[in-house]
């Protein structure tokens, strides 16, 4: 590790914008937030400017308890993935709130994993610019 706000190398970052800095500020503070339309209530994930179901641009967020069962998986052997270990778990995790996120697991193996499986939330900090959520059995 080098200094304070140095960046780690080797890391695929994910795409921050506007609409998704209350997420990568939440995972940093050791919450999972979801887009809350302030219209009509629905959640929504991936966060965007405005809602699907009523068009609205008003927006909160809510912060999920962390929990969600896989709804699907892929493991991911090949190609190589910089900075990370193979093979990688990929869950496509329906929340308890309701949306579904795509997200890494982590201490579960591909033998293991399997769909219905429940997961928690984990925060696995990279740097002073990135925490990822992963996610752990239940
Ligand atoms: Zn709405």
């Amino acid at each position: 590790m080098t200094g304070t706000g140095s960046t780690t190398p080797g890391v695929i970052r994910p795409m921050r914008n506007r609409d998704s800095e209350f997420f990568w500020e939440g995972t940093a503070a050791g919450e999972l937030r979801v887009q809350r339309c302030n219209g009509c209530g629905a959640l929504r994930f991936p966060p965007g400017p405005s809602c699907p179901q009523c068009h609205s641009f008003d927006q909160s967020y809510v912060v999920a308890a962390g929990t969600g069962t896989v709804f699907s998986y892929v493991v991911h052997r090949h190609p190589p993935v910089p900075g990370k270990e193979l093979p990688i778990v990929l869950a496509l995790i329906d929340l308890d709130e309701g949306v579904r996120m795509v997200g890494e697991v982590a201490d579960v193996s591909a033998e293991e994993i399997a769909i219905g499986m429940r997961l928690r939330v984990d925060f696995h900090r990279i740097d002073d610019d990135l925490t990822l959520p992963t996610w752990r059995k239940a």
